[in-house]
C-alpha cells in the first residue's frame, strides 16, 4: 500500500512515512494509491465484534508492512483503553430512525481522541524503532490541540506545539490545553483566528530549513492516519443498524472536512451509505460550494460551535482530488486559485461531489433552538456541534433509511452555549471534575512566522 499526494509532485510514501510526514512536500495531502475493498461478507462479519476488533479489520489493509499484525493489534488495544465507555462509540436513539453516534467518550471529550490517541501510539512505536524524534506543530480551533497534547504528553521522542486563536476557544477547551504540565507539550495562544493558525503551520511546513531542522511532523486532520482512524466508527455504527443488508445515512458536523471524508472512504470501501450530509454552522463555505456557488473565502465569524469556525477546509482538497478523477494537476491549479481568494468547481467535478455529499447549514439561532428542542424531545443534551448536525440531519431524513448524526463533542465542553440554549448546565464527567482548579501554562504570541519559529527552536524539550 502506497500513499500519493493530491498535487502529484511529492514522493510516494509508505503508511508510516505518510503518517510521520503529515503534509506532502508539494503542499498536497496524502491519499492511498487505491482504496481497499471490504466484501459484503467481510462487512457482515463485523456484527457483534468489539470496537477494537472492528478497528483492526477496517484499518489493517491501509497500514501495509509498516506495522506487524501483533504490533498493530497491541497499538489499537492501548489506544482505546482510556475511553470512558466500553462500546467506545455508542449509538443512542433520538427518534424513529434517527440515531446519535456518541464520539465523546475519549480523554478530551471530543471525537478527535479516536484518531489522536491512535496516532500517539503509532508515532511512539515507529519513532522508538527508528531511534528518532519529531516536533509536532498543530493548529486548533479547540479540540485537536487538547487531543494531541493528551495523546503525546510525557512521550520522550516528541515535542508538541499547539497554536490556538487567543480568546476564541471555550474555557474548557483552553484549560484542556493549558493544564497538562508535561515539559514536552506547549500551548500557544496566537493573536489571530483559526485560519491564521492553520496558515502559519502550513508556512512552517513549507519552510524546508525549519521543517528539517526541528523534524516537523503534523497531526492536524490532514494526517492520513487520522482520517483512517475515523473510518472505523462509520462501519461500527452502520453494522449495528443492519448494514450491509441495509443502507444507512450519516450527517457530520463539519469544519476541516476530515471526519466526513472518512465517511467517503468507508463508502468507497464498500459500506452501503445512502447519504453523507455535510452540516456547517454560519461559516458555510462548504455548504455554499456544494450548492454550486464555488469555493470562495469569506470572513470567519465566531460561533457557538467554534470547532467548525473555518473558511479554508483542508481536507476538502482530498474530496476535490476524487471529484476531479484523481487529476493532481487540476487540484494543484485550484489550490493556486484558492491562494488568490477562491475557485469555481468544474461541472463534472460538481456532479461527482453531488453524487457523494449532501449539505446544509444551521444559523446560531437554529443551533441553540435545536439544543432546546432535542432535550425536550428525547432528553439528550447536545453540544452545539452535534446540534448543527441534528438540525441539518432532520432536513435530510428519509423514512426508510436510518440517519446517524455524529455527536462530535460532549456538551460539557461548551457549557455556556448549552446553558444559554436550554437552561441546563452540563456537568463534566467525574474523571475531569477538577479541571477548573488545575494551574494553566500558556504563551501568548503573535501570528508572525519568524516569531513562532524562534519560539519553537528555543523551547523544544526533547
Ligand atoms: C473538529 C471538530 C469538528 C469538525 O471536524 P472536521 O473533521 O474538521 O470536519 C466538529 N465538531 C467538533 C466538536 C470538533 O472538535
Amino acid at each position: 500500500m502506497k500513499y500519493i499526494s493530491t498535487r502529484g509532485q511529492a514522493p510516494e510514501l509508505t503508511f508510516e512515512d505518510a503518517m510521520l510526514t503529515g503534509l506532502a512536500r508539494d503542499g498536497g495531502l496524502y491519499v492511498p494509491s487505491e482504496i481497499p475493498q471490504m466484501s459484503h461478507e467481510e462487512i457482515a462479519a463485523l456484527a457483534g465484534l468489539s470496537y477494537e476488533e472492528t478497528a483492526y479489520r477496517v484499518m489493517r489493509p491501509f497500514v501495509g508492512d509498516s506495522f506487524t499484525d501483533e504490533e498493530f493489534r497491541a497499538i489499537i488495544d492501548r489506544t482505546y483503553a482510556g475511553f470512558g465507555h466500553a462500546a467506545r462509540a455508542p449509538l443512542k436513539q433520538l427518534s424513529p430512525n434517527h440515531f446519535l453516534l456518541e464520539l465523546f467518550h475519549g480523554p478530551t471529550l471530543a471525537f478527535k481522541d479516536f484518531a489522536m490517541q491512535l496516532i500517539g501510539q503509532l508515532f511512539q512505536t515507529a519513532l522508538e524503532r527508528r531511534g528518532d524524534r519529531v516536533t509536532i506543530a498543530g493548529a486548533t480551533s479547540g479540540d485537536t490541540g487538547s487531543a494531541a497534547m493528551e495523546a503525546f504528553r510525557g512521550l520522550s521522542n516528541v515535542d508538541v506545539f499547539i497554536l490556538y486563536p487567543h480568546g476564541r476557544v471555550s474555557e474548557v477547551q483552553r484549560r484542556q490545553m493549558t493544564t497538562p504540565q508535561d515539559a514536552n507539550v506547549h500551548a500557544l495562544a496566537v493573536d489571530g483566528d483559526f485560519d491564521d493558525c492553520q496558515a502559519r503551520v502550513k508556512d512552517m511546513f513549507n519552510d524546508f530549513d525549519f521543517r528539517d531542522g526541528v523534524k516537523l511532523a503534523g497531526v492536524n486532520s490532514i494526517n492520513i492516519a487520522r482520517v483512517l482512524a475515523q473510518v472505523v466508527y462509520y462501519f461500527s455504527a452502520a453494522v449495528s443498524l443492519g448494514a450491509p443488508g441495509r443502507k444507512v445515512s450519516f450527517t457530520v458536523p463539519t469544519g476541516n472536512f476530515g471526519d466526513i471524508f472518512a465517511g467517503f472512504i468507508a463508502k468507497q470501501m464498500g459500506l452501503p451509505i445512502d447519504q453523507l450530509v455535510v452540516a456547517t454552522n454560519q461559516n458555510d463555505i462548504l455548504h455554499r460550494c456544494l450548492s454550486g456557488e464555488g469555493y470562495y473565502k469569506g470572513e470567519t465569524k465566531p460561533s457557538v460551535s467554534p470547532s467548525m469556525d473555518i473558511q479554508v477546509s483542508s481536507n476538502f482538497e482530498r474530496a476535490l482530488f476524487y471529484a476531479y478523477g484523481q487529476d493532481a494537476g487540476a487540484v494543484a491549479q485550484l489550490m493556486d486559485e484558492l491562494a488568490n481568494g477562491g475557485f469555481d468547481v468544474s461541472q463534472g467535478a460538481m456532479q461527482a461531489l453531488a453524487d457523494t455529499y449532501a449539505s446544509g447549514r444551521a444559523s446560531e439561532e437554529e443551533t441553540l433552538a435545536t439544543i432546546k428542542s432535542e432535550v425536550a424531545a428525547s432528553g439528550e443534551l447536545l453540544c452545539p456541534h452535534g446540534a448543527v448536525g441534528v438540525k441539518v440531519a432532520n432536513e435530510h431524513r428519509k423514512a426508510d433509511v436510518p440517519m446517524i448524526t455524529l455527536a462530535t463533542a460532549h456538551p460539557a465542553k461548551f457549557p455556556a452555549a448549552v446553558e444559554d440554549a436550554c437552561g441546563i448546565h452540563p456537568p463534566l464527567p467525574p474523571r475531569m471534575a477538577d479541571l477548573y482548579e488545575r494551574s494553566e501554562r500558556v504563551t501568548r504570541i503573535s501570528s508572525d512566522l519568524a516569531t513562532l519559529e524562534a519560539h519553537f527552536r528555543k523551547n523544544i524539550a526533547n
